[in-house]
């Protein structure tokens, strides 16, 4: 027999992590805590889950690991929000926040700290207090708006330096006034406002040089490495490029050690700018190339426009404007993918929410039911009752789409195969769409996001309304819908999707927001000649896709299938009595 290793429990894993981070060992500590949020999943326990997951977000934050720290984030605040722990709340918002804004989704980031600025004075908790508006300033530092940045930062400083937050927060607020100096310094220079930038580069000066020794008390690497590049950077900004360099080239070395990605592009972009602020063109336009190298294979978009933008401007002072215009154009190029690039972050974390939501009601449910076949054994039946109850609602919970109310793509994922499995053993006839609204970024961009979940959920009213009660009407994800028509026969099927394309076009949208209007496109076809379920969907939303092409909105059978039922219709004898 095997023997499982030794067990370990979640808080102490809790520990191991928290240690870690406290040491600056982020890859082990972000390791050690999404183990944790796992074992509190199965284990059922979701403080422990939400405290997990609080910590793997601050923690893949500084790994670059935006996106997972985003999900992690949100996940941690919908439960704690089902456990009413504001406190937990308010903290998390800040790790929120940070990821939203470095996902370039500046507005979801101030949001979140709005509401968490809120929490934080109605508990009067100054420690809290002081993280938000920390934040807060660096979430206005992340805009480049330094001056909105300023009272923030300094009225967490005057916190943190009366009330002894603790050595993280004491150095985090040094460390972050120091940067906000540098690029309020760079700033005023542009603006030609150079007494203003002396004063600004002189307090930054102080600030850099206390949260370097407060870095090196309790030796933690990534304060050190941090803290050494604004350093860095003041001092180059002063014209003391020696002593730059210096602590440049240390602050690299550690993030490159520690695996700290976003640290490591920041210091070797500063290091390119000393060289500019040198007059080292030459130097400079091989350190931004470097640069631009390095973010291409971390797919850092911020990082890469930065670089283009870097070297588009030193080219431009060594006098080779060609290379200057290609690097302008990359830079112009890339910042409008940016564009969709957010809109797609803001979307796909929409979704995920949804899913992350759905997760947990199914493993609640999962847990439930091996306490009802536990309790099985026993002859507890009011008990058993109850659980059972909570288990199908939860079931219902886990396969519904909370916008809308229809389906989700779990439970079609679940289904669909049962449905064409079963028309193919009894030869009953089977069709399925797909519809996709017709440029519905466009609805959110111009109308704004609440008003693109009302047309979802309107649109889910109009397409329930027009099938029939046996049918499945899904939500596939994002603005996509599946139906699946029981017992209809093509034709029918495409006079369907037909009515409901008239529906929705038709549709009063104006009301929700004036100058609205919404269309859409559906890929039809019959569970005939195809191989399986996959291949029918596939060839569904190969239609869904050739209606975009034509024009949008437009109902495409699939190919082939359309002139097959002409034939059925005109020749009886070639097809199944109507039913
Ligand atoms: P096309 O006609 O080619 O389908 O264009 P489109 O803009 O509809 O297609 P695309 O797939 O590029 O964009 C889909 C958009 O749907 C992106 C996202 O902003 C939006 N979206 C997805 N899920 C939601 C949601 O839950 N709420 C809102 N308001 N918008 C969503
Ligand atoms: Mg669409
Ligand atoms: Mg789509």
């Amino acid at each position: 027999m095997t023997r499982s290793p030794v067990s370990v429990d979640i808080p102490s894993l809790l520990h191991l992590a928290e240690t870690a981070r406290g040491a600056g060992g982020y890859e082990r500590g972000a390791r050690l805590a999404q183990q944790a949020a796992d074992m509190a999943v199965r284990q059922g326990n979701k403080r422990l889950q939400a405290r997990a997951l609080r910590l793997l977000a601050n923690q893949l934050i500084k790994l670059g690991e935006y996106e997972r720290a985003a999900r992690s984030a949100d996940l941690a605040i919908s439960l704690l929000e089902t456990l009413g722990d504001e406190a937990g709340i308010c903290e998390t918002r800040t790790f929120q926040a940070q990821a939203y804004s470095a996902l370039g989704l500046q507005e979801e980031a101030l949001t979140a700290l709005g509401g968490g600025l809120e929490l934080a004075q109605r508990l009067g908790d100054n420690l809290l207090l002081f993280w938000t508006l920390n934040r807060i300033g660096t979430s206005h530092c992340d805009m480049a708006d330094w001056a909105q940045a300023e009272p923030f930062l300094r009225h967490a400083h005057e916190l943190a330096t009366g009330e002894d937050l603790g050595d993280e927060a004491t150095f985090c607020i040094l460390n972050n006034l120091a940067s906000h100096a540098q690029g309020y310094v760079k700033a005023l220079r542009a603006l030609d406002d150079f007494p203003r930038a002396e004063a600004e580069l002189r307090s930054g000066l102080i600030y850099a040089r206390q949260a370097v020794d407060a870095a090196r008390a309790v030796a933690h690497p990534f304060r050190k490495a941090i803290s050494l590049g604004n350093l860095g950077m003041l001092l180059g900004l002063a014209g003391d490029f020696d002593a730059a360099a210096a602590q440049m080239d240390r602050a690299l070395e550690l993030s490159a050690t520690h695996g700290y990605r976003p640290l490591e592009l920041d210091a070797l972009n500063d290091t390119g700018e000393l060289f500019l602020l040198r007059g080292d063109l030459p130097a400079a336009v091989a350190r931004f190339a470097e640069v631009l190298q390095r973010a291409s294979q971390a797919n850092e978009p911020y990082v890469i426009l930065l670089a283009h933008q870097q070297l588009s401007a030193a080219h431009e002072r060594i006098g080779d404007y060609q290379s200057a215009l290609r690097h302008y154009r990359d830079y112009h190029r890339i910042e409008r993918l940016m564009h969709s690039e957010v809109a797609n972050h803001r979307a796909k974390l929409l979704t995920h929410r949804f899913e992350l939501h759905n997760a947990q009601l199914a493993a609640d449910k999962a847990r439930l039911e091996a306490r009802l076949a536990m309790l099985r054994s026993h002859e507890l039946e009011a008990e058993k009752q109850a659980l059972q109850m909570r288990a199908t609602e939860l079931g219902r919970d886990a396969n519904t789409d909370p916008l809308t109310g229809l389906w989700n793509r779990r439970h079609m994922d679940e289904q669909f195969p049962g449905l064409f499995r079963h028309a193919q053993e009894t030869g009953r006839p089977l069709c399925v769409a797909i519809g996709d609204l017709d440029r519905f970024k466009n609805v959110n961009d111009r109308f704004g996001h609440a008003a693109g979940d009302q047309v979802l959920r309107q649109l889910a009213a109009i397409l329930r309304g027009g099938c029939r009660p046996g049918d499945m009407v899904a939500r596939m994800g994002g603005e996509e819908f599946f139906l699946a028509l029981i017992d209809t026969e093509f034709p029918a099927a495409r006079a369907t999707c037909e009515r409901l394309r008239r529906a929705v076009e038709h549709y009063p949208w104006h009301d929700i927001s004036p100058g609205l209007a919404v269309t859409i496109s559906f890929g039809v076809g019959e569970a005939t000649d195809v191989g399986d379920h996959h291949q029918l969907l596939a060839r569904a939303d190969g239609s869904m896709y050739a209606a975009k092409r034509a024009g949008r909105n437009r109902v495409e059978p699939v190919a082939g299938q359309l002139a097959r039922a002409e034939v059925k219709l005109r020749d009886p004898v070639l097809g199944s009595p109507a039913g």
